[in-house]
């Protein structure tokens, strides 16, 4: 376990310069940010001018895409362990730190598609741009109509009319797609509804934003969080026509994509979650410390309640974060299919725990931890998101507990050998 906290001489000049990026670039930029976010009519218009400024500081940093791992040449080197410890930095200014270093979610997934499966002539037109921070992009999966945490049930079809692919659905909760630079949608649909295998009746299309017949109809909001400029839209496809040459790695193979799209996703979310989640601490600590904020006669942190609250959110944190690094160094061993299990159990404790920490800073905060003076309530909707979306807590349960049950006949069978030994051993008279 201890090599888990080992960072390259490489890795240790990056993260203190990215510690120093986040606290004295991104950490004032949060509120101006938010300022600059259109408003009105303005409001899927404008990207915040400060965004392009932190970008341009980033790169020249040399703090730029950095998520991407060792194992594509296109990527800056990292091992995703080493990335794990670089990434929760920027998980504490979610908003704005993980773009200024161009590793945010949608992009980030995408261009590890792009980078894993896509032709040179799909990456030139899409990664390159991507990668530069020029452009931004969309994945397209959940369905209006249909319980989408089972990617099997699916509908959009994907039908192939000579060299063109027909697409007509309707998603929604798209991340990303009310935002104006966002130029390409991966959507998956069945391109063969009628193959005997429900795993291989899927594909995933590069969908250009500007093709005709898309139609975003609104955006959505998460407690009241619409997260303009990048939005999560509602979006109908109406015989959209893409060449056949926008299949990502070939017909009815649309869940391996996914499969090697949402792991990463996933440990990438958590390792974010880790970060929010010792900012988090970090605005209990100041606030229960606060001299000036008084009960019956102490200030908060004098209450053995709240004093213990502090612990337990301490416990809760460090004990995530292993189970974090363990998840990045096992995607490091194998590869994401490998680590599936621990991406699992990640993506299940993290979110939680961060929910968690955050329910208990906001009640010692009192009112003005729900308000907008903190931004703990915006810390929240993206915590409980992070228990649905990129599949809910249950899905991952169900495939752990299946796999943990695997175990039982060996156990049992092990339990028989010990107690056929033990009456053994009895009969001996104790002695082994
Ligand atoms: C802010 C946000 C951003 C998102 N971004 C994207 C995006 O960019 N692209 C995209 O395609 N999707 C996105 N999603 C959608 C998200 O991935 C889905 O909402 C999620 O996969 C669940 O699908 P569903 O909403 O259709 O719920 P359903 O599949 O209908 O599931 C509903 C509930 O049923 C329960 N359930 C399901 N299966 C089981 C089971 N096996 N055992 C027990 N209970 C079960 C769970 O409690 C689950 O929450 C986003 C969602 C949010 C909130």
């Amino acid at each position: 376990m201890a090599t888990l906290f080992e960072m390259s001489p490489r890795c240790q000049e990056l993260h203190k310069k990215l510690t120093d990026f986040v606290q004295n670039d991104c950490l004032p930029a949060e509120e101006v940010f938010e300022s600059q976010v259109g408003k009105g009519d303005q409001r899927w218009k404008v990207i915040p001018p400060i965004m392009e400024e932190l970008k341009a500081k980033a790169k020249s940093l040399g703090l730029w895409n950095l998520f991407l791992h060792k194992g594509y040449p296109e990527g800056p080197g990292l091992t995703n362990l080493e990335y794990a410890h670089l990434c929760e930095i920027t998980g504490r200014v979610p908003r704005v730190a993980p773009e200024a270093i161009n590793c945010s979610a949608p992009d980030t997934g995408n261009m590890e598609v792009f980078a894993k499966y896509g032709t040179p002539e799909q990456k030139q037109k899409y990664l390159v741009p991507l990668m530069n921070g020029q452009i931004r992009s969309a994945f397209a999966m959940t369905e209006y109509a249909v319980s989408s945490s089972d990617a099997t049930n699916i509908e959009t079809s994907i039908e192939r009319v000579g060299d063109h692919y027909i697409i007509n659905g309707h998603k929604w909760w798209i991340s990303g797609a009310g935002d104006p630079r966002c130029k390409v949608y991966l959507v998956m649909g069945k391109s063969d509804p009628r193959n005997k295998d429900k795993y291989r009746q899927q594909s995933i299309v590069i969908v250009p934003a500007d093709t005709p017949g898309i139609d975003v109809i609104r955006p959505m909001q998460v407690f009241g969080y619409d997260d303009a400029p990048e939005g999560h839209c509602e979006i109908k496809f109406t015989n959209v026509k893409v060449p056949v040459s926008n299949i990502i790695l070939g017909e009815g193979r649309g869940f391996e994509v996914i499969q090697g799209r949402l792991g990463p996703g996933r440990i990438h979310h958590c390792m974010r979650a880790i970060g929010m989640a010792e900012r988090t601490l970090e605005l209990m600590i100041e606030r229960v410390t606060d001299p000036s904020r008084r009960t019956f006669g102490k200030i908060l942190a004098r209450h053995g309640t709240v004093a213990a609250d502090v612990a337990r959110m301490r416990i809760e944190i460090n004990a995530a974060r292993l189970m974090v690094l363990q998840a990045a160094d096992k995607i490091d061993k194998t590869d994401a299919k490998g680590a599936m299990r621990d991406i699992a159990m990640a993506k299940v404790l993290v979110p939680n725990m961060l929910q968690r920490v955050l329910d208990l800073a906001m009640q010692a905060h009192g009112a003005a931890g729900l308000s907008q003076d903190f931004p703990l309530a915006r810390f929240y909707a993206g915590a409980r998101t992070l228990r649905i979306a990129d599949g809910p807590d249950e899905v991952h349960i169900q495939q752990l507990a299946r796999q943990e049950l695997l175990r039982g006949s060996d156990i049992r069978a092990k339990t028989a050998a010990m107690k056929i030994r033990r009456q053994e051993i009895l009969a001996k008279g104790s002695k082994l």
